[in-house]
């Protein structure tokens, strides 16, 4: 698809004395980009760019394991590792300078793989990059601390941490994501091509915006929609912003915009805000058995719908296991010790058809207890022993205390006695009570 729109411009930096990668080289090319290489060298101040440095749209940073930040605690003892190291200071320096002088360009740190044909093998112990781990590195004094290093963008949180401080917007890893540069590098020239048209284009009175967290301006609703998340992700919010194109107050401007704006805003593609949320609704069920006898406590449930297991919703705030013992207690009249959990289950229905719109945010969570009834003489004589509730009221007709055998003669409400009754019976596990953390 030809267009008008211009191509990227894009300044490779790479360290003296290395070449441009040749996978990195293609995905540029593929981009179309105009391409200006520059090499940097420690300790040295950032290289001078032309006139044109004003529209640079991409710094792409390209470094290998010789690249090497200082640990974030304590000084290295002996510093001499590599001669050709770009250490440290220098490479943040670098970073910093570019995103301090061209606050607009988006900024990228691409680690690649060491050339293997050249002669310049540094010493760099494979392990360095990808064991470093910030506990383990004590007692021994030695230069035994690994520092960062650009051994692989994406396995050293570190050296991630540290670029990103200097306002970089992307930190990856040729080899392991090629794509992920692609695709960061068409979106780039997606939204410059969008703030062209509308600067062009100036008839239509595209509404044009200026991004609440760079100077990058004259962005149509959907390019600042794209910039957002590809340039910001890691910049901290502030507590309340006005939106730049509704002007509401927002505490979380970054999800107002992507959600609420844009492609989510006008509803083409799914947005967090506009789903109704998944309303969850928790319950308490449970499977009393009672040590003497063995048999289980059913509920005598409303309108014939037959015999049950105690249980219902949890109020508001209540913990489940509180719950199970009140339900309990309002159901069948017993007051249970819950002693485990047999099985929680989750349940959602939001695959439903549209017919049923209005129940597809139903969500239900639900666990079965195990419990025991508390022995009589544990609690004062006017609290409820393991004697059923018999008289009739909102909560249940009443309650029984049922065998196995008897089980098989009622009418039930549902499964659950003759599935977790027998489970009980036959020595089920039944998991410990910290599983379900309250
Ligand atoms: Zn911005
Ligand atoms: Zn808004």
């Amino acid at each position: 698809m030809a267009s008008s729109r211009s191509s990227l411009h894009v300044v490779h930096l790479l360290p003296h004395g290395t070449q441009p990668h040749p996978t990195l080289a293609g995905i540029l090319d593929s981009q179309n980009a105009s391409v200006v290489q520059k090499h940097f060298e420690p300790g040295k101040a950032l290289p001078k760019f032309s006139e044109k440095s004003a529209q640079v749209d991409v710094f792409l940073v390209q470094c290998d394991r010789s690249v090497t930040l200082p640990p974030p605690a304590k000084e290295l003892a002996g510093s001499s590792s590599g001669g050709a190291s770009v250490t440290s200071a220098s490479f943040l320096q670098l970073l910093h300078s570019l995103s301090s002088s061209h606050p607009t360009a988006f900024i990228c740190v691409c680690t690649v793989d060491p050339p293997s044909a050249t002669g310049s093998e540094l010493s760099r112990p494979e392990s360095v990059g990808a064991a470093f781990a910030p506990s383990s590195a004590a007692a021994s004094g030695a230069a035994t601390a690994p520092a960062p290093t650009a051994g692989s963008g994406t396995d050293d949180p570190l050296f991630r941490w540290a670029c990103f401080a200097q306002s970089v917007h992307m930190v990856t890893a040729l080899i392991a994501a090629p794509r992920d540069l692609t695709e960061a590098l068409r979106q780039v020239a997606a939204i410059k091509a969008q703030r062209e048209a509308a600067a062009v284009d100036k008839a239509q009175h595209v509404p044009v915006y200026t991004c609440c967290w760079c100077p990058q301006d004259g962005l149509p609703e959907d390019a600042l929609h794209a910039h957002l998340p590809l340039f910001h992700a890691h910049t901290v919010q502030p507590h309340a912003q006005p939106c730049p194109i509704c002007s509401k107050q927002c505490t979380r401007l970054g999800v107002h915009l992507f959600n609420d704006h844009g492609p989510q805003g006008r509803g083409e593609l799914a947005s967090e805000t506009r789903t109704r949320p998944n309303v969850l609704y928790p319950y308490a069920l449970v499977v009393a058995r009672r040590p003497r006898d063995g048999r289980f406590l059913v509920v005598q449930e409303f309108a014939s719908s037959g015999y049950w297991l105690p249980g219902g919703r949890a109020e508001n705030g209540e913990p489940l296991s509180e719950a199970a013992v009140r339900e309990t207690i309002e159901e069948a009249g017993v007051r249970v010790k819950i002693k485990g959990v047999l099985r929680m289950e989750y349940h959602s229905n939001a695959a439903r058809d549209d017919a049923l719109r209005e129940n597809a945010s139903y969500a239900r969570l639900r666990v079965l207890f195990y419990a025991e009834p508390v022995e009589g003489d544990e609690e004062d004589e006017d609290s409820p022993s393991d004697a059923c509730k018999t008289l009739p009221n909102y909560e249940s007709v009443g309650a029984a205390w049922i065998s196995l055998e008897e089980l098989k003669h009622v009418r039930l409400r549902g499964s659950e006695p003759q599935k977790w009754f027998p489970y009980v019976a036959e020595g089920g596990t039944i998991f410990p009570l910290q599983v379900l953390k309250e």
